[in-house]
């Protein structure tokens, strides 16, 4: 197949190198990364769309998504299908998505969960919206760069199932933190919580598979002083845009305002930033209740 690939950071280059490496032809833009092996340096946003039967999207944020698809639209063949995997606002996912289908395009949103370990071993989880046909154009695509892709909906349902998933990660790795600061205090070894924990009514990834506590379970960034991993910043920026969602429709999300807020003081205050998003346990450890 030829596939655009646009935005190869962290998890576009992984992502992007798995798809060469399975045979496709990769043609790839990015103003600032370098292009994996095998992916053809393209010129522009543009230049990557034309030919392309599949363009697939990693960037930042949703403003830049809305600015690269004003570009890449105009540009792709009709009955290609733009791909998102970047994780954004519902509202951007479902405009981008409405601008495609008005020239003819086929849309996804289609956010992921695994982190850059998962986008190297292609093993990311796809949660994606939009319709039967586009999915099945993409599906073997997905195969490639993960272990499993959902279809939840239509346009916006992959964005709606990333920012509830997240909301959940920002608030359960709060709590596993502070319990081990808490346990810290009552002279429990971290290494017994852990055993405990792990395999009690308390477990979650954030312990199980990303424990915040460095020497403690599986390797993590814990044991690489708190290098992400999953930055601080990128957790706050999913928590607002879960806090977001929730305004939008009314929802009572009380854990996930009170996560969104004490990230944001995290990164806000300057302690959080530029470290992995459970150095939450150093910072929790180091405080008192007041
Ligand atoms: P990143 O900053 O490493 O990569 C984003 C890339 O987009 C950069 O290389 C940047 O140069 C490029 N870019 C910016 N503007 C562009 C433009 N106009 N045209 C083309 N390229 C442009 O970020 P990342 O960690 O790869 O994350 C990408 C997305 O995936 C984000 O939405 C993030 O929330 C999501 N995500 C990240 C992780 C993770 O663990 N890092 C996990 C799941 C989802």
């Amino acid at each position: 197949m030829k596939i655009g690939f646009i935005g190869l950071g962290n998890m576009g280059a992984p992502m992007a190198a798995n798809l060469v490496r399975a045979g496709h032809e990769v043609v790839g833009f990015d103003p600032a990364a370098p292009m994996p092996d095998g992916v053809s340096p393209a010129p522009d946003a543009a230049a990557v769309a034309a030919g392309a039967e599949v363009v697939i999207t990693m960037l930042p944020n949703g403003q830049i998504l809305r600015s690269v698809a004003a570009e890449i639209i105009p540009a792709m063949n009709a009955g290609a299908v733009l791909c998102d995997c970047s994780t954004v606002d519902v509202e951007s996912a479902v405009a981008v998505a409405r601008q495609a289908q008005d020239r003819g395009l086929g849309a996804l949103d289609a956010p992921v969960s695994g982190g850059i370990g998962g986008a190297a071993a292609g093993t990311l989880t796809f949660m994606v919206g939009g319709s039967d046909s586009a999915f099945a154009t993409v599906g073997p695509l997905f195969e490639i760069m993960g272990q499993k892709a959902v279809h939840c909906g239509d346009a916006g349902a992959g964005q709606a199932a990333k920012i509830c998933n997240n909301m959940i990660l920002g608030a359960t790795m709060i709590a596993t933190c502070e319990a081990f600061a808490l346990a810290d205090k009552l002279g429990l070894d971290r290494q017994k919580m852990f055993d405990v924990v792990s395999t009690s009514s308390g477990y979650s990834w954030s312990m199980n598979a990303y424990c915040p506590a460095p020497g403690v379970g599986p390797t993590s960034p814990a044991d690489n002083g708190y290098k992400p991993g999953f930055a601080a910043e990128l957790m706050l920026k999913d928590l607002r845009l879960s806090q977001q969602a929730a305004e939008g429709v009314d929802a009572a999300t009380p854990m996930g305002e009170l996560a969104t807020r004490l990230y944001a003081e995290f990164v806000e205050d300057g302690d959080g930033r530029g470290r992995d998003f459970s150095a939450m346990l150093p910072r929790l450890a180091g405080q008192g209740r007041s």
